[in-house]
């Protein structure tokens, strides 16, 4: 008698036991996935640090997108949270809702975009959960790091006459999906994927956001759009700031894009899903800054300052606001 054909897809508990317990097998808490809950172990001194986000198939990434980038994105997205809050990532939880087209190969390659993540940022998988769904695949990662007792970064703390800071640049993975759905036909195939890949694989900025731990005033990772998320330090922090638009870095291949000059600077402050840190820091810590730029190696610009009132302006050379209509993306 023939072998019967491998199912087209696992069933649940054979891919949580073929495919995620390997992924949990450095962290002995996770026993293995083999029980209902995780234990985590906080060393004295320390706290956890936890956040959740959750990545939708038409929302984040598109269904023909390479399960290891969709995988990556939504471990990635959560651990720059966790770097924006200056914490040390130990591990996470993944919850996952599958339709019926995902089958044993997007699974495989999903798993193995995870283990390459987790070998880079030196995470395990504790747990999870895993449902059906009706048509679209969304993913919920929830991450926990430490961060020493009390010292987390916040957002609220940034203080008239603090100085605000970017690393990298913005604008880059807006401009990825722009091109992604078919704006700059003209652009070089080395421009495109440059951004295209800055919209698909963030780079959390963990060694940046640990080094801001005692330093940075206020500080969040820019998910939403800089100008809005700059927006969330302003209101929660009780503070007016001012951005200058010359000042905000926008890569060469974002301005191959949208050009140059203030209205493209906009288009990329408005854009979102940068996953750059955005912070501020008094005055006297900028000879640190520049040097924390050179250590980490990732460029760090100081784009504005932060006064007494509130709201967040985006001015242009002659300190006129330049009207912003939609500081970020907003999913309602
Ligand atoms: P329950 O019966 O409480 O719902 P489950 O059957 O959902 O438990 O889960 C059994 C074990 O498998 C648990 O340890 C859970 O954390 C783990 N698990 C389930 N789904 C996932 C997943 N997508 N990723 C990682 N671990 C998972
Ligand atoms: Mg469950």
């Amino acid at each position: 008698m023939a072998p019967d054909p491998p199912p087209k897809r696992f069933g649940e508990f054979a891919l949580i036991a073929k495919l995620f317990a390997p992924l949990a097998a450095k962290d002995k808490g996770a026993f293995a996935l083999s029980d209902d809950a995780a234990v985590v172990s906080v060393p004295a001194g320390s706290e956890l640090v936890v956040t959740t986000d959750t990545v939708v198939e038409g929302v984040h990434f598109l269904r023909d997108d390479p399960a290891e980038l969709i995988a990556k994105k939504a471990l990635r997205v959560n651990l720059s949270d966790l770097a924006a809050k200056g914490a040390v990532p130990k591990s996470y939880l993944l919850a996952l809702s599958l339709p019926k087209w995902v089958d044993n190969q997007w699974l495989t390659r999903f798993a193995a975009g995870l283990a390459e993540d987790q070998n880079r940022y030196a995470v395990t998988l504790i747990g999870g959960d895993t449902t059906s769904s009706p048509s679209t695949v969304a993913i919920t990662i929830t991450a926990l790091g430490l961060a020493e007792s009390g010292r987390m970064l916040r957002r609220a703390g940034a203080r008239p006459r603090d100085i605000v800071f970017v690393s990298g640049t913005i604008g880059d993975a807006g401009a990825g999906l722009a091109a992604l759905r078919g704006e700059g036909t003209g652009l070089s195939d080395f421009v495109r994927s440059a951004l295209v890949s800055r919209y698909q694989l963030p780079e959390p900025r963990l060694a940046l956001g640990r080094a801001l731990v005692g330093l940075a005033s206020a500080a969040l990772d820019v998910s939403d759009g800089l100008i809005a998320d700059i927006g969330h330090i302003a209101e929660v922090s009780g503070v007016k700031i001012s951005i200058d638009a010359v000042r905000v870095p926008v890569s060469a291949s974002t301005r191959a894009l949208w050009g140059e000059g203030n209205d493209a600077t906009v288009r990329a402050a408005t854009a979102g899903d940068d996953y750059e840190i955005a912070f501020t820091a008094p005055a006297s810590a900028r000879a640190r800054v520049e040097a924390l730029a050179r250590e980490t190696g990732v460029d760090i610009h100081e784009i504005g300052r932060v006064d007494a009132g509130k709201g967040v302006l985006l001015l242009d050379e002659r300190n006129r606001a330049l009207p912003v209509t939609r500081t970020g993306f907003t999913h309602f």
